[in-house]
């Protein structure tokens, strides 16, 4: 059972996966932290990606994996903090943008869903790691409000960015994502729309929760 969950940058996309996954009991998989845990590799080590050999050998040292309380790790350490750094933010869409690493990663993200009912998050679920998906939502928000989102989580954290800042980082990054070669962000075909600028969580749970019911999934 695979509920695909896409959209841009603090479309509200782990927050919403989180508690569906919570909801029906299935398995939450956050695979934007997956390629954050390799970024953060790529970061630490300083490896030339752009060179097919050097980027073949990075790929095999690099492990990406979740512990037991669903954190991600990084050749077996957790990373679930550090990847949520300025540094890795900005350079994710580079290293996401390889053939070769998305190839490893939706490898694994299929994996995962080969022993489990997942909730899926990510930019690709619904085009291109499960165009079979049970569910699929496309999430959307104005800009500004992702922004002021972001920026929220991020001051809570108490890292020092400006809404500003934080808005700017957003737009480069969809940009990236929306118009690299492979499986760049979009709306699969038969993705349900839900724009979540005005709307809470919980009626945005509700919304899905009832396409959810009406695929005829149920809690138990
Ligand atoms: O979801 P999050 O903002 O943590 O994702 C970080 C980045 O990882 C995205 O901006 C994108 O470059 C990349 N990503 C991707 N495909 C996914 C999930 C994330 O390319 N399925």
């Amino acid at each position: 059972m695979i509920i695909a969950i896409d959209g841009p940058s603090g479309s509200g996309k782990s927050t919403i996966a989180k508690e569906l996954a919570e909801k029906f009991q299935f398995l939450y998989i956050d695979t934007g932290s997956m390629y954050r845990a390799l970024t953060l590799g790529y970061l630490e080590e300083g490896t030339d990606l752009e060179n097919e050999d050097a980027r073949r050998r990075f790929l095999e040292r690099m492990h990406v994996s979740f512990d037991t309380q669903n954190r991600v790790c990084l050749n077996g350490r957790e990373v679930a903090e550090e990847i949520r750094g300025i540094e890795v933010t900005q350079t994710v869409s580079y290293v996401s943008a390889f053939a070769d690493i998305r190839k490893k990663m939706v490898e694994l993200q299929r994996k995962f869903a080969k022993e489990n009912s997942v909730v899926m998050d990510g930019r690709d679920i619904g085009t291109t790691v499960f165009p079979e998906a049970e569910v699929k939502v496309f999430l959307i928000a104005d800009v500004q409000e992702r922004a002021r989102r972001r920026w929220n989580q991020m001051k809570e954290k108490g890292m020092d960015i400006t809404l500003e800042e934080v808005e700017a980082e957003l737009r480069i990054r969809d940009e990236k994502d929306s118009n690299r070669k492979v499986s760049p962000l979009r709306k699969a075909e038969d993705a349900v729309e839900v724009d979540t600028t005005s709307l809470t969580v919980e009626e945005v749970i509700e919304k899905i929760g009832s396409i959810v019911q009406r695929r005829s999934l149920c809690t138990h």
